[in-house]
């Protein structure tokens, strides 16, 4: 198994500014990779100095969306996932662990980050029943017009569309609920909706996560409330346990400290079309 990128960060595109903190090496350096620079690195030390956890809730991120991948595809029949704001290539890859269940599952990934997709294409290069797109979610024609996803995903048939750490970093007047549910009318009925992303669960910490956040420029509404998150799945039935910190949501035995109250930090849940 490929764990981080075959490129490395001293094979950097040109595309690629090292100058500038990038959301998708932040959180690779989060989960332990390694195509992440200086100014990546110096963000993530600023906000393990204000919550010490703070990396703890990528890793849990990033467990939440490997079981529920698990179970969409597993439980759910999904073999059709589209997958916005993927991130770098990591341990367990949405195609790895869908395609390890059923290998036809097809995956299209989409990031709006250089870096990512330099790496990605790389990662996927031999597997046919994968796409990497560099798209913008606030430019879903791009997304579900594009020639792979129309090869690669059967849109009258159920799919499922991940949105994992990704709507955090609109800002309001970029209207997150509206690109939700932009999203949910393209489902057909049996379709699944996943949102994961950082909460403000009400603790002054998250609040002072949050200012760190916006300081790196990730967004300055990264934190939003359970209340206002839980709008995005408007219209949809909730997989069990609902929208829930990654700790209560299916955990395997490889989620870290399971048993942290950071945890309630970070939210996520899944969505099906009726
Ligand atoms: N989805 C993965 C997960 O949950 O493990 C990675 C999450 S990472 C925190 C968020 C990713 O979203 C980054 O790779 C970033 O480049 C990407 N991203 C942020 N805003 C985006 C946008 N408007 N369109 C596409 N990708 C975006």
């Amino acid at each position: 198994r490929l764990v981080g990128s075959e490129a490395g960060a001293d094979h950097v595109p040109a595309e690629v500014n090292t100058e500038k903190v990038s959301i998708a090496r932040i959180y690779d350096f989060a989960l332990g990779g390694k195509d992440n620079f200086a100014v990546d690195r110096a963000a993530a030390a600023a906000m393990t100095e204000v919550v010490p956890e703070a990396m703890l809730l990528a890793k849990a991120n990033r467990h939440f969306l490997r079981q529920a991948v698990r179970y969409l595809v597993g439980e759910a029949g999904i073999r059709q996932i589209v997958d916005i704001g993927s991130g770098l290539p990591t341990a367990g890859n949405v195609h790895e662990i869908a395609q390890e269940v059923a290998p036809e599952t097809r995956v299209v990934y989409v990031d709006n980050d250089p870096i990512v997709l330099a790496h990605g294409r790389a990662l996927l290069a031999s597997n046919d029943r994968t796409a990497f797109l560099k798209a913008d979610l606030r430019e879903p024609e791009a997304i579900f017009g594009h020639p792979d996803t129309e090869r690669l995903i059967d849109q009258s048939e159920p799919f499922a569309v991940l949105l994992g750490g990704i709507l955090m970093h609109l800002e309001d007047e970029e209207d997150p609920e509206g690109v939700a549910a932009g999203i949910r009318d393209r489902l057909p009925s049996g379709g699944f909706l996943l949102v994961s992303n950082t909460c403000d669960n009400g603790e002054p910490r998250a609040m002072e996560l949050s200012q760190v956040f916006a300081d790196s420029g990730m967004g300055t509404r990264c934190f939003r409330t359970w209340d206002e998150q839980i709008r995005y799945f408007d219209g949809l039935e909730l997989v069990d346990p609902g929208l829930v910190p990654h700790n209560e949501w299916r955990v395997g035995p490889d989620m870290p400290e399971p048993n942290s109250p950071a945890h309630a930090m970070h939210i996520g849940g899944v969505g099906r079309k009726p």
